[in-house]
């Protein structure tokens, strides 16, 4: 999804080091990073949503001024160029002390992040992606060459179509038969989304966390997370984690760039809801370096949630989620 929190520009931040002081009490997996090229200006300024979130309002017959959306007192900066998002990325995830992150690009440039960090970084390939998509068979073999360890992102919404669109049924159906995780977006594209340049065919009531209910009864051993948790449609939400014990959500973007009160209501109706173990903590960082810490912070922030609950989102659930075993939880536990 899009746009940012805090933190000094990226590029300043350090390489890989011990974790910082300011790192959660425990180590993190964040289920949602992007390996994009940088294709916002460099330093571009993005609103972190523990400050006011500048929210467009235009007359119909004006053009829209996308910079508003930059404007307030403490940005996060875009980095500089691909080298710099790439290294200033994984610096951020050491320095929060994540240390599982599934991060989808094309595999070439997943392929590169990864040499960088092997033991951090979890590919992700997702489908339905703007520029084409890889065929099943390329997928069942990225997959068998250990390249392809979760289908996601997935961008249905984007294309202005359905969770079950036909088009789709042969990616979840291998998901399935490789019992490979999925993570698909159900909910906001970038701000003022139909102004947007390049996103035509997102359609807001395509978002509904309703739409994935005949692929869930089609797949029912699919391991299935919905990305953004449908927001903000969080009743409907509710009411198919309610019907489906299995399916779980993310909170990626929401947490950083979303007007923090909204963000914790949403994530509190969720937990009294009774589904605080199956809430899974994603960045979803896609140019904003800082946007990790300011995505953890979000969580460390929430009065609502005991540490044990905030454990269990930074964490558990992911771990539960993605079928760690014991011995790779133990080693995620241990200093580094
Ligand atoms: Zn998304």
């Amino acid at each position: 999804m899009h746009l940012a929190p805090l933190l000094v520009f990226a590029a300043l931040v350090s390489p890989v080091s011990a974790r910082d002081a300011t790192a959660p009490p425990g180590p993190v997996i964040d289920m949602h990073v992007h390996a994009y090229a940088l294709d916002v200006p460099p330093g571009a300024p993005a609103c972190p949503g523990d400050q006011p979130v500048p929210v467009p309002t235009v007359d119909p017959r004006e053009e829209l001024d996308f910079s508003q959306l930059g404007r307030c007192e403490r940005p996060l900066l875009a980095a500089r160029d691909d080298e710099d998002l790439r290294d200033a990325t994984l610096a951020e995830l050491r320095r929060h002390d994540v240390r599982l992150a599934m991060t989808e690009g094309s595999p070439e440039r997943v392929a590169e992040w990864k040499a960088k960090a092997p033991d951090l970084i979890l590919p992700g390939v997702g489908f339905a992606k703007p520029k084409g998509d890889l065929s099943v068979e390329q997928m069942r073999e990225l997959h068998a060459a250990g390249r392809l360890a979760v289908f996601g992102e997935v961008y249905i919404q984007y294309r202005g179509h359905a969770p079950d669109d036909p088009r789709y049924a042969p990616y979840f159906a291998l998901a399935e038969e490789l019992d490979i995780p999925v993570g698909i977006h159900l909910g906001e594209g970038p701000p003022a989304t139909a102004r947007f340049p390049g996103y035509d065919d997102y359609r807001v009531a395509l978002g509904s966390p309703l739409l994935l209910e005949p692929v869930l009864r089609r797949h029912p051993k699919l391991r299935v997370y919905v990305m953004h948790y449908g927001s903000p449609l969080v009743d409907e939400m509710i009411a198919m984690m309610f019907a489906y014990p299995n399916l779980y959500v993310d909170v990626a973007c929401n947490n950083w760039a979303f007007p923090r009160p909204q963000f914790h209501a949403a994530l509190k109706r969720m937990v009294d809801a009774g589904f605080g173990k199956r809430i899974l903590f994603g960045s979803d960082q896609m140019y904003w370096p800082g946007a990790i810490g300011a995505a953890i912070g979000a969580i460390q922030d929430a009065p609502f949630l005991s540490a044990e609950q905030k454990r269990d989102i930074l964490y558990n659930n992911a771990a539960r989620f993605l079928r760690l075993t014991p011995a790779q939880i133990a080693e995620h536990h241990a200093p580094r």
